[in-house]
């Protein structure tokens, strides 16, 4: 059986982590696990998450915590990823990070890398602009970043600090960002 890989994707809106986990995660065979996109989804279905988390997605503001941490524990559980995951948009402060810690040493797993995608602002901003989801307008994007320098941005020096931080320059061409994660992660 093909060796497991578990990655967890970091980076601003806009730096391409939905992309190159999806591209990753089809070509090793896991799941890509998007809390954003299990957010959009729970929304447009007006489910009860749904329904509590629309506000906070609207506005650009983290979703409560009470809210997904339910929601990563059950989807680690699911059968589909025993052979590994990928992880998109979680965790997005320190609370989810060591929350995830925890819930990783009680499942016996193990993440292999955390990926940071490295993209300035300016770049940033002109991609929100053009992509057209509903979060994406001038306001939002701004309390995006915004949320992301205060509360994401210190995760990345959590996982520093346990030596799976793996950075990457995301203003290259798409494929070039592709394979510099491959090559980064296969060692
Ligand atoms: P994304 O698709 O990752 O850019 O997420 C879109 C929006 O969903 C974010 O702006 C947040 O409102 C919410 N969201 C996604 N993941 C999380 C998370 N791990 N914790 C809190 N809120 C989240």
């Amino acid at each position: 059986m093909a060796k497991s890989v578990k990655l967890i994707f970091l980076g601003p809106p806009g730096a391409g982590k939905g992309t190159q986990a999806s591209l990753l995660a089809e070509l090793h065979k896991i799941p890509h696990i998007s809390t954003g996109e299990i957010l959009r989804a729970a929304i447009k279905n007006k489910t009860s998450l749904g329904v509590k988390a629309q506000g906070f997605v609207d506005r650009g503001e983290l979703v409560p915590d009470n809210l997904i941490l339910d929601l990563i524990r059950e989807r680690l559980q699911q059968p589909d990823v025993s052979n590994g995951w990928i992880l998109d948009g979680f965790p997005r402060n320190v609370a989810q990070a060591e929350f995830l810690e925890k819930l990783l040493s009680e499942l016996d797993q193990d993440c292999d890398h955390a990926l940071n995608l490295e993209v300035d602002d300016s770049v940033l901003i002109q991609r929100l602009l053009g992509r057209g989801r509903k979060d994406d307008n001038k306001s939002t994007i701004t309390r995006r970043l915004d949320v992301y320098r205060e509360q994401t941005a210190p995760v990345i020096e959590f996982y520093k600090q346990r030596e799976l931080l793996v950075s990457v320059n995301g203003d290259q061409a798409l494929d070039d960002v592709t394979s510099d994660l491959q090559s980064k992660i296969s060692v």
